[in-house]
């Protein structure tokens, strides 16, 4: 399946070249399954999602900015997984 297309410039080769999408990761799924899992699935949520970014066609740079939207919706689970544990977690017996 051809990913989008998009011209912009690339640091690397110095001038505009045509970008393209490799992929669109389903963030949803990615951060139930996360949740579920207790955070084991994070590191493949990471990787796909590196992977899935825009790429120059020329040098096959990737964008930075896309991997750390991921890096803010990753902390944002782990801050989410930290509230449900301490909700569900077990509780320390009182006496
Ligand atoms: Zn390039």
């Amino acid at each position: 399946m051809p990913g989008d297309m998009i011209e912009r410039f690339c640091p690397a080769c110095k001038q505009l070249t045509m970008w393209c999408r490799r992929g669109y990761p389903n963030h949803v799924m990615h951060a139930i399954l996360s949740i579920m899992t207790v955070g084991f699935w994070l590191p493949v949520w990471l990787i796909v999602t590196i992977q899935a970014g825009y790429r120059c066609g020329r040098c096959e740079a990737t964008t930075a900015s896309s991997a750390i939207r991921t890096i803010l919706i990753i902390i944002l689970v782990l801050l989410i997984l930290g509230i449900v544990s301490s909700l569900c977690g077990p509780h320390t017996p009182r006496r």
